[in-house]
């Protein structure tokens, strides 16, 4: 080990979330009856023509820029020929070398100290259809072809072979899928395979810069596999290298039951697809006032928003990456902490108790039955002392449960705070003779005991003492 340095390269595919696809008027939901959204286009009939979505080249230019692409003024579609039942037309629309953006980056790692992984373009292309194999055995007795993914706009992603380690492959995905998601050009759901990964790897001795010879590794659907796969691959290579074997150019597969990767076939080149310009369209010349009203159309970009909540909020970095984990999540957070004196404050209450009853109940935070006013109005009562912080996770939960408001609830259930100090007084003196042992302990020096009490009164009042003043209380009637 640190005898090798991995390198790694991404090809990401995304589908965009146009509502039809890249030629023709089909609709792109996912999950509908096989081959019930597909028209003569799609499906690759001799004769017809296609015609470009412009909502889709709007996505992917979306996307380019917010990868800090470069955008082509002038970029053109071409054929990639394959033969494969899931793609009718045997070709795949596709683009070669004049793709849509490319030259740009993405950053990983600490916002200080980030590492800039190179992108190397961008291109719109559209996807194939889908083989369901039936019946017994591996492959199946006999498969069938679902044409209505065929033709929905997809982007492909190239990275450079920046990436080091498996772990920062994770974190260029995860950066990736945030990105896209903010831009909103992709759901970016993996299992319903609206983002896909093929990983490149290599291995060279440390120190060196040479290339080595790589293997790509295909059928990645998920975070965890393209981690696994890359894992297995690298020890893979160095156990061959060591003893004295080569690393074979070639396409694995990630078979996810075994945890291996296994080989599929010897690694195709650009030649063997013969690519040439799809003369069915034109090639697409971006005027440069257009590409500009796309950039104005950004939102401010995950990793921004992360400076300025570290920076404007004053919060802890790893808060502002939770905070910042989807657009939703961060425009809560800023609601709730909108006017409100500590940020701190509403991030743990987000971090905590709201996204622990969200993940329990399977909700995203725009379905959270607490809005981020709510939140705010329950830490106000908290503040004026009209319930304790302890009081707060119970009227919280309820909030919750019932969608009610805080003032609702502590109304309601008479849950507030008991601040009257003949009321709690009473309540002292009541465990201060039930429990003459533990006064005993605390007048002899054993501080600890005190905490017992203020427990006892606590228990007694149902919570709904305040424990400063109940610890007030008991420290004058035991001097
Ligand atoms: P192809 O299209 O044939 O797969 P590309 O040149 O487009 O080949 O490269 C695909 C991916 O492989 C890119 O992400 C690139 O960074 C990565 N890559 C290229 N060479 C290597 C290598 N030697 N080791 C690891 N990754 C590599
Ligand atoms: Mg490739
Ligand atoms: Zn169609």
């Amino acid at each position: 080990m640190g005898k090798y340095e991995a390198v790694i390269g991404l090809e990401v595919h995304a589908e965009l979330s146009t509502a039809t696809k890249l030629f023709c008027g089909c609709p792109t939901t996912f999950g509908a009856e096989p081959n019930t959204q597909t028209c003569p286009v799609c499906l690759g009939l001799p004769g017809v023509l296609p015609v470009l979505n412009e909502l889709a080249v709007e996505y992917a230019v979306k996307a380019g820029l917010a990868l800090n692409c470069k955008i082509a003024g002038f970029s053109r579609f071409d054929r990639k020929n394959y033969f494969y039942p899931d793609l009718p037309k045997a070709y795949q629309i596709s683009q070669y070398d004049l793709p849509l953006a490319a030259g740009g980056y993405l950053e990983i790692g600490p916002l200080e100290t980030p590492r800039r992984i190179g992108v190397t373009r961008v291109h719109l292309e559209e996807d194939a259809g889908k083989l369901v194999h039936e019946g017994p055995g591996t492959l199946g007795r006999f498969s069938l072809v679902d044409c209505n993914r065929t033709g929905v706009p997809l982007i492909e992603i190239v990275s450079e072979p920046d990436i080091r380690s498996p772990e920062e492959a994770r974190e260029y995905l995860d950066n990736l899928k945030n990105l896209l998601e903010y831009v909103e050009v992709s759901d970016c759901r993996m299992e319903q395979g609206s983002l896909r990964c093929d990983a490149n790897v290599s291995i060279r001795p440390a120190g060196t810069e040479e290339l080595g010879t790589r293997t790509e590794i295909k059928n990645l659907n998920s975070f965890r596999a393209v981690l696994k796969a890359l894992q297995y691959e690298i020890t893979r290579q160095e156990e061959l290298v060591e003893s004295g074997f080569e690393v074979e150019q070639e396409t694995r597969a990630w078979d996810e039951a075994r945890d291996v990767t296994v080989p599929l076939r010897g690694k195709e080149d650009a030649h063997d697809y013969r690519y040439f310009p799809d003369p069915d369209l034109v090639p697409m010349a971006l005027e440069a006032g257009w590409v500009e009203r796309v950039r104005c159309s950004l939102p401010e970009l995950p990793r921004d928003k992360k400076k300025r909540f570290v920076e404007g909020y004053g919060l802890p970095a790893y808060d502002a990456e939770v905070l910042t984990g989807s657009q939703a999540m961060a425009d809560y957070f800023e609601r709730a902490a909108q006017a409100y004196k500590d940020p701190k404050v509403v991030s743990n209450w987000v971090m905590g108790e709201l996204l622990k009853y969200l993940k329990a109940e399977g909700l995203d935070i725009a379905g959270s039955p607490v809005g981020p006013e709510a939140l705010r109005e329950m830490l106000g009562l908290v503040d004026t002392g009209t319930i304790s912080g302890k009081m707060a996770k119970g009227v919280f939960e309820e909030m919750c449960k019932t969608g009610k408001s805080a003032a609702m609830i502590v109304k309601e259930s008479g849950l507030v705070q008991i601040t009257d100090e003949i009321e709690l007084a009473a309540v002292v003196d009541r465990v201060v003779k039930e429990n003459p042992g533990v006064v005993q302990d605390y007048l002899g020096g054993k501080d600890k005991a005190l905490g017992y009490l203020v427990g006892q009164v606590m228990k007694l009042t149902k919570g709904k003492a305040n424990p400063q003043l109940v610890n007030d209380i008991l420290q004058g009637r035991l001097r």
